[in-house]
């Protein structure tokens, strides 16, 4: 038996098999309907189609759910989720409640290779990539589980999504459809640890998201201590990627700067970093890392992440402080998968 993952297909895939069977277009439509707006947990629910269609949909395809293992909810309304894939493995998904609208943070890979020294996402390594229908079912759950609508999306969970490219270009197509949830791409940020010929690709696609680097580090030296993907593509080529990004989209990056204690957080490090990235218009997001177990980094106090936000904004550097969400609930990137791991529940 082939079981097809139909949760994984975009409209456009799914009409293309549907014409394969024989179907008509509106088929695929009704079907997409089911599985992205209707949240369809199984083909019996989609009343409106043919029973012979559903037992032939039964025996080739799969929709993939996932399962809640547990349920973290923070004081300041942050919930966190560890989720249970059909092969055991498990993830987690946050969503965030801020002014604006709610905010699900998805993870893009089970694990993650590229080895940030401060991150617990990579700790175990890199077990597989997500399907696109897993991804997408981590707003959905979370949207199920709150009651509450999701208007805004983050790939800042475990794994590096442009290290699953394709998989993910197929998520934002399904998430940003008018026919399913219709999360807009202007409500949806992609972070990357910086893979620069992937920085390329995405680019072509002129999808109108935010890119997010994640920079870290103004030096090579520093960036390459912390972040090992740094030798591979260090500055001179990230930084040109950044800005050939942004002439080619017309959008601007972000760059994500977690605050290291004693590595990354002196004035000097900070006024090298507005020269590195001056004239682009982009917008820095100051955090004070989280410390995770293994990791030798401590977070810089806040008195000291201040100081380096005013260097950064007198050399006329846009920065703000993140603010901390979940702190209570260990909800900095794969702290809850590697504690559930521990303690053999995952
Ligand atoms: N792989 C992608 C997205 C996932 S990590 C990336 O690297 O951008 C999301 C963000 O959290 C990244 O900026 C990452 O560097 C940061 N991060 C990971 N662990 C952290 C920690 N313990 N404290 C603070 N930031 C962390």
């Amino acid at each position: 038996m082939n079981e097809m993952p139909i949760t994984s297909l975009t409209e456009e895939q799914l009409a293309g098999f549907a014409a394969q069977q024989g179907w008509p277009a509106f088929r695929a439509r009704q079907i997409f309907a089911w599985l992205h707006a209707r949240g369809a947990t199984a083909f019996a629910e989609m009343t409106d189609l043919p029973k012979t269609m559903i037992a032939q949909l039964e025996q080739t395809c799969v929709i993939e759910r996932l399962t809640v293992e547990r349920e973290q909810v923070s004081r300041d309304g942050t919930v966190k989720y560890l989720l249970g894939l059909s092969d055991g493995n498990c993830i987690e998904t946050v969503l965030m409640r801020y002014e604006y609208g709610n905010t699900v943070c998805v993870s893009t890979q089970v694990g993650c290779r590229m080895g940030c020294r401060f991150c617990a996402s990579t700790q175990g390594g890199r077990v597989r990539n997500l399907t696109a229908g897993e991804i997408a079912d981590e707003v959905y759950t979370a949207a199920r589980r709150t009651g509450e609508r999701v208007s805004h999306i983050v790939l800042m969970g475990i794994g590096e999504p442009l290290d699953n490219f394709d998989n993910v270009m197929d998520f934002l197509s399904i998430i940003s459809s008018p026919k399913g949830v219709n999360i807009g791409m202007r409500n949806i940020s992609l972070s990357t640890c910086g893979l620069v010929p992937m920085i390329e690709k995405l680019a072509q696609r002129h999808l109108g998201l935010t890119l997010s680097v994640s920079l870290h580090a103004p030096t090579n030296e520093m960036r390459s201590s912390m972040m090992p993907v740094n030798d591979a593509y260090p500055l001179e080529q990230l930084i040109p990627a950044c800005r050939a990004y942004q002439r080619e989209t017309g959008r601007r990056v972000s760059f994500e700067y977690s605050m290291v204690r004693g590595v990354n957080d002196s004035p000097q490090t900070a006024a090298k970093l507005a020269a590195l990235i001056r004239g682009m218009g982009a917008h820095v997001n100051l955090i004070p890392i989280n410390p995770v177990d293994g990791s030798p980094y401590s977070a810089t106090d806040a008195a000291n992440v201040r100081r380096f936000q005013q260097t950064l904004t007198d050399l006329g550097v846009n920065a703000t402080v993140r603010r901390r969400l979940g702190t209570d609930i260990s909800a900095a990137c794969g702290q809850l998968r590697r504690e559930a791991q521990k303690g053999g529940t995952a």
